[in-house]
């Protein structure tokens, strides 16, 4: 049996999944109906590199 994680970038425990949307990598919340995390920063899923700030994700 795994026991879900708490989430890395603000602890909510439940367990978390990087999910693909509009083109980038976002942090997601299971145990919460898979809200986005608050605090973790996307990635640009095709080249792997983080974002340096929620401004894109936002837009995007
Ligand atoms: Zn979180």
């Amino acid at each position: 049996m795994v026991v879900p994680s708490p989430c890395q970038a603000c602890g909510v425990a439940g367990g978390t999944d990087w999910v693909k949307v509009a083109g980038l990598g976002v942090l997601v919340h299971n145990a919460r109906g898979r809200e986005r995390c608050p605090v973790a920063l996307p990635f640009d899923w095709e080249t792997g590199k983080p974002l340096t700030s929620l401004a894109g994700a936002v837009a995007a």
